[in-house]
């Protein structure tokens, strides 16, 4: 059997124009800024205007620990906020926009996939709005201004060596993870070792997709930590006076975009921060408002549900003030094979052993979320691959564990394959039935969170970490930033931090690297294990299959 693509499905999508689908959520042509005429930007007036309106009920879409493919989440996303909206519901979905180094990398699209996309995909996976270039100028206009003021005298006393501010690029190029700036001579500056990231990876993303609004906005920018002086006082973006400008440049970004689905229904895509050094949802200010004018809101969390969810749930959550109504957790059977020990070249053979076996990861997974006391339900992703009998175990299982699965084959079939999906969540979400809570309070020690996320959600016997790292983060608790919510970096692959030990393991320890203070976002990171701010592009790009055909169309973008 062949398979179109996922360009070849979004290339025949039927569009409506943007006003169209902003009419469906009540926003008038007025509040929409056009982007073209199947984008747009929700204007700050109209989302001041519905600060009064209820809330709708939100859903957040996560996963087990996925197969290095990915797992379906953002499909899924999409494909039951289609589904909500086939069986009358008005309904929004909530995604994060694409990186441009994944793109050309390998990851594939940010858009969903097969018959549960956002469209036009090619200009979501690409320049968009214009919201990551802003992000990209914004950092590095604050880069810029440090080695300035260094340059002009330093009056602030900025130890050279202790600049902690870094430079970005939206794109995938190890060469420049280490560089060394100011070469050249006196009037170039001083010559300081320095390095790049992804712009997903750069706080100034995170602090947009936390902010509530501009003056947040600003405020954040403001208390980002940039470097220290010889006594290791911290030096913020404020005391550079670069906050203001980079307020101005990330005006425009700060407002939520606007697109649609395949099936003609609204999706807010906004703002794209790393699911590991930040806490990889989209834009507070997206959800917000759109909860503010769907009944139903779904999103989504990157990574599985240990650390998307996890995060989700202690920071975005804890910070907007947001409580989940339902958790969608997305399966496939191929990732419990995967988790039972299967290898990636024989995922296609049946194998009902394996998938019993991986499903302790799902039924794992089922018990954590259950503990912040939010309702789930399985979402199977069906793979063309799948046997009957193999999604009836991972069903069986389910079963077992107090919670249901439901087959869903939206990749195929659209809104048609996720009814049931969608007819459940709606009713789970209205019963009420969630008592949301974050997992650890404002007032533990910045120590005894990392304990609680290690023992309760990875299941570690216990958190190993140096006395130097345990006395710096004793010195953030004294100045005063104690309590916030910690970020945890770890592989995705496991819930563990050895991306091989699958299932669900134990009697493991947690170790901790490093520790990092991103005061403007307002958490701690966590970083345990090897976390890459700078990804390399593999040994063969998708970047070589990308181009134009005679028509004038993208080929290639997954
Ligand atoms: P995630 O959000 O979990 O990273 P995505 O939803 O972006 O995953 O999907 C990753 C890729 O897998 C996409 O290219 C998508 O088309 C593909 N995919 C998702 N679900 C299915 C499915 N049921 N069958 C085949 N391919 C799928
Ligand atoms: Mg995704």
């Amino acid at each position: 059997m062949s398979f179109k693509t996922d360009i070849e499905i979004a290339r025949e999508a039927k569009k409506r124009p943007i006003q169209e689908i902003g009419a469906k959520l009540s926003i008038g042509s007025d509040d929409l800024l056009p982007y073209g005429h199947d984008k747009a930007k929700v204007s700050q007036e109209f989302i001041n205007s519905v600060q009064g309106n209820e809330n709708g009920k939100l859903i957040l879409v996560t996963a087990i620990n996925p197969t290095p493919a990915g797992e379906g989440k953002t499909t899924t996303t999409v494909g039951l906020g289609d589904g909500l909206n086939a069986i009358g519901k008005k309904a929004a979905v909530c995604i994060r926009e694409a990186s441009l180094g994944p793109c050309f990398g390998m990851k594939g699209g940010a858009a969903g996939g097969g018959y549960a996309q956002v469209v036009p995909m090619e200009e979501m996976n690409l320049h968009f709005t214009g919201d990551f270039h802003a992000i990209t100028s914004a950092h590095n206009l604050l880069s810029a201004m440090i080695d300035n003021h260094i340059y002009w005298g330093n009056e602030l006393e900025i130890d050279e060596r202790r600049v902690v501010w870094r430079r970005v690029l939206d794109m995938n190029d190890r060469a420049l993870r280490d560089v060394v700036t100011s070469l050249g001579g006196v009037s170039n500056g001083f010559p300081r070792q320095t390095g790049f990231d992804i712009t997903v990876a750069s706080e100034v993303m995170a602090i947009l997709c936390l902010a509530t609004d501009l003056e947040d906005l600003q405020e954040r920018l403001g208390s980002i930590i940039v470097a220290y002086t010889r006594a290791r006082k911290p030096i913020y973006a404020r005391d550079i006076k670069a906050d203001g400008a980079m307020t101005v440049l990330l005006k425009d970004a700060m407002q939520p975009n606007i697109v649609q689905t395949l099936e003609n229904n609204p999706a807010f895509v906004h703002g794209g921060p790393f699911a590991n050094i930040a806490h990889g949802c989209n834009s507070v200010i997206a959800t917000t408002t759109a909860l503010k004018v769907a009944d139903y809101v779904v999103t989504e969390a990157g990574f599985g549900a240990d650390l998307g969810a996890e995060k989700f749930m202690n920071i975005k959550c804890r910070k907007a003030n947001l409580a989940p109504d339902c958790v969608v957790l997305v399966a496939t059977v191929r990732a419990m094979k995967m988790n039972g020990g299967v290898a990636k070249g024989d995922l296609g053979d049946e194998n009902v052993d394996a998938v019993n076996e991986g499903c302790a990861n799902l039924g794992r997974h089922i018990g954590n979320l259950k503990s912040f006391g939010v309702p789930v339900v399985v979402a199977i992703n069906h793979f063309v691959s799948d046997t009957d009998a193999e999604v009836q175990a991972v069903k069986d299982y389910v079963e077992t564990q107090g919670s249901e699965a439901i087959l869903c084959t939206h990749w195929a079939n659209g809104s048609k394959g996720t009814i049931e999906l969608a007819t459940r969540v709606a009713e789970i979400a209205d019963s009420g039935v969630s008592q949301f809570a974050p997992l650890y309070r404002d007032d533990l020690s910045l120590f005894e969170k990392i304990e609680t996320v290690a023992k309760r959600i990875y299941r570690a016997d216990d958190v190993l970490a140096d006395k130097k790292i345990r006395d710096q983060l004793k010195a953030w608790e004294d100045a005063g930033y104690g309590n916030l919510p910690v970020c945890m970096a770890k592989t995705q692959y496991s819930f563990s931090t050895d991306p091989n030990l699958r299932g669900a393991p134990v009697g493991h320890s947690m170790p901790v690297r490093e520790v990092r203070l991103s005061a403007g976002a307002g958490f701690v990171v966590v970083i345990c294990g090897e976390i890459m701010t700078m990804p390399g592009l593999p040994r063969t790009p998708s970047a070589e299959a990308i181009m134009l055909n005679d028509m004038g169309n993208i080929e290639g973008l997954f």
